[in-house]
């Protein structure tokens, strides 16, 4: 198991990047990247981090940043980006137990609809199904896929051919998965596919411990949008968070998070809308004075 303590520094701050925890983890295939981290994982991280450093929360980070209060020495920030029902009912507990701080990015059509993201529908389609043939744009003719293993190195090919297309629609591209699969619906994994409601959201935003941010609506990567399109991604999430929660929203996090997912054109349309800050999922540590729009992250997995 990775020391994540190992990455917080006397003068530098960690931000770490978490999706999901679950009771228990009975998903070989889609569950291969442990988005979704075990509940005795995350626990023993989260006390280890606790022993060896202190926790501080995003705002914090701004007003560090903005120059009031210096962060502690070995400061870090838990950060949960998506909205999966389980960071209410699995990670929220042990947070609050430890009095450790976080900060929940929420995808606002998660929200609406209990939606599913396009990763998350092109998963489902690969594990449910035992056996299967498809046809992929980036592989040369028709490839079987019948092991875990194979399923595995499908998904992260796919990832990597989705989220470096600028081109590709991502749902349309999840669409065309699961026709070639025979995928009709989604049957829903009440660990891994359920998303918080707004009555869940409002709760967590209801307790000091925890900030709310926003993660786009839809969950398309927002350099790869119009300025149109970019402008309502950003707009139609903050005026959910905002009417849902009633209260100023001033974080945010950018979906997918990879340095060809964001711009100067991102950042500036996030300041248009009153963000004050927004973490990429770039690997690494930060020090007070990086800009608070480039920060990076450690994934937690
Ligand atoms: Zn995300």
């Amino acid at each position: 198991m990775t020391d994540y303590a190992s990455f917080l520094g006397e003068r530098t701050f960690v931000i770490f990047l978490l999706h999901g925890v679950i009771r228990a983890d009975t998903h070989p295939v889609r569950n291969y990247n442990k988005k979704h981290l075990p509940l005795d994982e995350f626990t023993a991280i989260l006390e280890s981090l606790c022993r060896s450093g202190a926790a501080v929360s995003m705002p914090q980070i701004v007003s560090a940043s903005l120059g009031a209060d210096p962060l502690p020495p070995r400061a870090f920030a838990v950060t949960f980006d998506d909205g999966f029902e389980n960071v209410y009912s699995v990670a929220a507990p042990v947070l609050r137990r430890l009095g450790l701080p976080a900060t929940f990015y929420f995808t606002t059509k998660f929200v609406d609809e209990n939606a599913p993201s396009w990763v998350d529908m092109i998963d489902y389609a690969v594990e449910i199904t035992s056996s299967f043939r498809l046809s992929l744009p980036f592989v040369a003719g028709p490839r079987v896929y019948d092991t875990p293993r194979k399923k595995r190195e499908l998904l992260e090919s796919i990832r990597g051919f989705v989220k470096s297309n600028p081109a590709i629609d991502p749902y349309e591209f999840a669409e065309e998965v699961w026709r070639q699969l025979d995928v009709k619906v989604m049957k829903p994994d009440p660990e891994l596919d359920q998303k918080l409601s707004w009555e869940k959201v409002r709760a967590l935003a209801d307790d000091d411990l925890f900030t709310i941010g926003g993660h786009s609506h839809t969950h398309r990567i927002l350099e790869y949008l119009s300025q149109a399109e970019l402008g309502e991604e950003i707009a139609t999430s903050l005026n959910k968070l905002r009417s849902n929660i009633n209260k100023p929203i001033k974080h945010y996090s950018y979906p997918e998070g990879l340095a060809n997912c964001y711009s100067d054109r991102v950042i500036a349309a996030l300041k248009s809308h009153g963000i004050v800050c927004s973490p990429t999922a770039e690997h690494g540590v930060n020090r007070l004075g990086d800009d608070l729009f480039r920060l990076k992250r450690i994934a937690v997995t």
